[in-house]
């Protein structure tokens, strides 16, 4: 009967807030000690110039490999990092890693290729956060137009007015900021012209509608972003097709599966190679590994 049924859904609901709960709190138990313990790595992902076809950078993407949980996405593990102020240490480390891989790759394979990385709220709050980034530069000797800080809207607005301020050091020493997942905050177009910002990363959600022939969105925000003077990336670049509109919609950058997936990398730097020694590659955007 109904009072049955209510109570069945009842426990429904119940088990499933419990699963979540205890979840969490694996998660956070093995993350404590998971940095000391070597378990976190990062891959690579190609950004590749929608103009040449070549290889411009790579982001930098967080990988976790837990013993206990194994393989934890890093849309699950981040945000707890994040309450369990966990993350700037991590952060940190993410920063380091990435940087002596660039140093690496750009010695053996590409001297004039970037890095891209993400940066979370806590880490980019920290008051020492401009000198960490110019200490950990110069440990690799790296020029500072060597790094990409990929910020995400909701980073920014927590406290515009010290973030625009670490923004604007950040640029004036050459760092690029780039503003990641643009587009699905609705606050950011009116803030843009204030913020020292050198790339905005177009949503993939936006780049998926180029495949319904839907272009309006993806057009106006290309043509938004080159009247401010900044290079474009489109992320989610999942055909051939979508990669050609991007093209012919002026779009700088693009980034996603039909270019390569994160990698290690050592196949990141194969795939540099590839790249490099093709004959044409304006005609033939896909990396082939
Ligand atoms: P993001 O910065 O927007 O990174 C792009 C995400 O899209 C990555 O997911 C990437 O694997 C995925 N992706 C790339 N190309 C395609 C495609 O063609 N199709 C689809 N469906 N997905 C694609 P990932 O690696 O799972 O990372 C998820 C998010 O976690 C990142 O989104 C970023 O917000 C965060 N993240 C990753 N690494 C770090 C890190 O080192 N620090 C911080 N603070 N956040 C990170
Ligand atoms: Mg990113
Ligand atoms: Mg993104
Ligand atoms: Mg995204």
């Amino acid at each position: 009967d109904a009072k049955q049924d209510g109570k069945n859904s009842w426990r429904f609901a119940d088990a499933d807030l419990n699963i979540t709960h205890v979840a969490k709190a694996n998660i956070e138990v093995q993350l404590r000690g998971a940095l000391e313990r070597g378990e976190f790595a990062l891959h690579f992902q190609p950004l590749i110039s929608l103009n040449t076809g070549a290889v411009e950078g790579f982001e930098a993407l967080l990988r976790w490999f837990s013993p206990v949980l194994g393989q934890v996405s890093p849309m699950t593990f981040i945000p707890v990092a994040e309450a369990r102020e966990m993350m700037s240490g991590i952060g940190r480390w993410v920063l380091r890693a990435a940087l002596k891989e660039a140093r690496g790759w750009r010695d053996e394979a590409l001297p004039d290729s970037y890095v891209a990385v993400n940066v979370s709220a806590a880490q980019f709050d920290a008051p020492d956060f401009v000198a960490d980034v110019m200490a950990a530069l110069q440990d690799y000797a790296l020029i500072p137009s060597a790094l990409t800080l990929e910020l995400t809207e909701s980073t920014v607005l927590a406290n515009i007015d010290s973030a625009r301020s670490k923004m604007m050091q950040l640029k004036a020493l050459g760092v690029r900021i780039a503003l990641d997942d643009f587009g699905m905050g609705f606050s950011s177009l009116g803030q843009l012209r204030y913020l020292p910002v050198d790339v905005l990363k177009i949503d993939r959600v936006f780049v998926k509608e180029l495949r319904k022939d839907d272009a309006a969105f993806v057009r106006a925000i290309v043509a938004l972003g080159h009247s401010l003077n900044l290079a474009m990336v489109a992320e989610g670049v999942e055909d051939a097709q979508t990669a050609r509109r991007l093209r012919t919609l002026g779009c700088d950058v693009g980034q996603g599966f039909y270019f390569g997936h994160p990698m290690d990398i050592s196949e990141a730097v194969r795939a540099i190679n590839t790249s490099k020694h093709r004959e044409k590659p304006s005609l033939n955007l896909k990396l082939t590994l």
